[in-house]
């Protein structure tokens, strides 16, 4: 264990022309004092010693809850969008040919994150350079690293397990610190044989870590498993991998999140097209969080998002920008202002507790992180709010267009 050079700090006085603590209302004119690596005390008013931080906002710092780094040195999203089908194999050529090495790709990740606000992660990874890299020191987001695993026909089974096993014990062996955690990522119900995904659920909950799965994210999925048919079983196919023997007949997606429900947190990615039968299910399993990736989701033109209802019906509702594959950054700032933008009728605050009380729920980060409140790290960000004839209330300020984070703070210190 390091000592965080936070823990050898004064006490710290920021007064903010707003302060957002996400847990009650936006507080005008406010201070926040920290104490070291965490907060000490969130109020409306002056303190005669505060730093005056001037037209800005104090937020909490941003969750990304659904993220893959090892894309982050994509300077446009790989097309074409679709068919989904067609992207997908965009991603395993580019995967194949990249020859920026995984940290590097990594690293300009984790910076792009942090400069727009991000603390905390949910990452999908495909080898143990993430972990090590966020686990490196404290100038780094918080995050939970899941390990992606991948294989459809029944001989990829046991590689994969070993590799899921290999990847917790790397966790256990590295002495992570209390900043990072380990997640399973079975990919998605097209390319994760039903028995293996099933058994890395399982393994999951043997080890008592959260998993995260990308479901019901196209209608082509919805096909796949109940018809055997469209374009994941052409793409199968093609790489000699289909047998419809694999599938049981009419699965449907009940089967891959009745299984999460066993375990103490897991991340249902997109759920795009989570019908009511969903819904009702996932009302009932507080467990799962569903992850909501809004310019991905943009980007593929998928029809809208039952993001509102499923929060209307009690279900977390966390925000991801997927990875640079299918958004032109990293930045979860913009995933706000895009749904400020898009919706014009849900409150500020609602669209601020995704991008951070949802998103430390659904990583069971949320004792620690995603609001401003007493005992909490001193993780924030600070928006730069615009300056001349805006309008009067504080939460149309803070996504306003030309609103944008301008510093962020990890455990009490200012890393920019
Ligand atoms: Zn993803």
């Amino acid at each position: 264990m390091f000592i965080r050079q936070s823990d050898i700090l004064e006490r710290q006085i920021l007064a903010a022309r707003w302060v957002y603590p996400v847990e009650g209302p936006p507080l005008e004119r406010a201070v926040v004092e920290l104490e070291g690596a965490r907060i000490a005390a969130v109020y409306q008013g002056e303190h005669p010693r505060a730093v005056d931080l001037g037209n800005t906002a104090l937020i909490p710092g941003l969750v990304n809850a659904h993220t893959h780094l090892e894309f982050s040195q994509l300077e446009t999203p790989l097309g074409p969008a679709q068919p989904f089908a067609e992207w997908i194999r965009s991603i395993m050529k580019s995967r194949f040919t990249c020859s920026v090495p995984a940290r590097d790709r990594i690293q300009q990740g984790i910076e792009e994150s942090l400069q727009a606000g991000t603390t905390c992660l949910g990452e999908i990874a495909t080898g143990s350079e993430s972990l090590q890299l966020l686990n490196a020191d404290d100038r780094k987001p918080s995050a939970v690293v899941f390990r992606e695993c991948l294989g459809f026909t029944p001989d990829r089974i046991q590689e994969q397990q070993q590799i899921a096993a290999d990847y917790l014990q790397l966790g256990t062996d590295l002495e992570l610190s209390a900043a990072v955690g380990l997640g399973l990522s079975p990919h998605a119900p097209y390319s994760v044989n039903p028995d293996l995904y099933l058994n890395l659920i399982q393994q999951a909950r043997d080890q008592g870590v959260p998993a995260a799965v990308h479901l019901a994210e196209t209608e082509d999925e919805l096909e796949f498993l109940s018809q055997k048919s469209g374009p994941f079983v052409d793409l199968l196919a093609e790489l000699g991998l289909w047998d419809p023997q694999i599938l049981r007949d009419g699965m449907r997606l009940y089967d891959y999140l009745a299984p999460l429900a066993e375990l103490t947190s897991a991340l249902a990615v997109h759920g795009n097209y989570f019908g009511v039968a969903e819904i009702e299910f996932l009302k009932q399993a507080p467990q799962i969080s569903v992850v909501y990736c809004p310019r991905t989701h943009y980007y593929f033109g998928h029809r809208l998002h039952p993001w509102q209802s499923m929060i209307s019906q009690g279900i977390n509702v966390a925000l991801g920008t997927d990875s640079r594959a299918s958004n032109p950054d990293l930045s979860l700032w913009k995933e706000l202002q895009f749904l400020r933008d898009k919706f014009p009728d849900v409150p500020t605050d609602l669209i601020l507790e995704c991008g951070t009380l949802a998103g430390a729920r659904a990583l069971e980060l949320s004792d620690e992180l995603g609001t401003l409140t007493v005992g909490k790290r001193a993780d924030l960000a600070l928006v730069r709010l615009p300056e001349g004839s805006v309008p009067a209330s504080g939460s149309d300020l803070l996504l306003n267009s030309r609103s944008y984070v301008s510093r962020v703070m990890l455990n009490g210190v200012w890393i920019n």
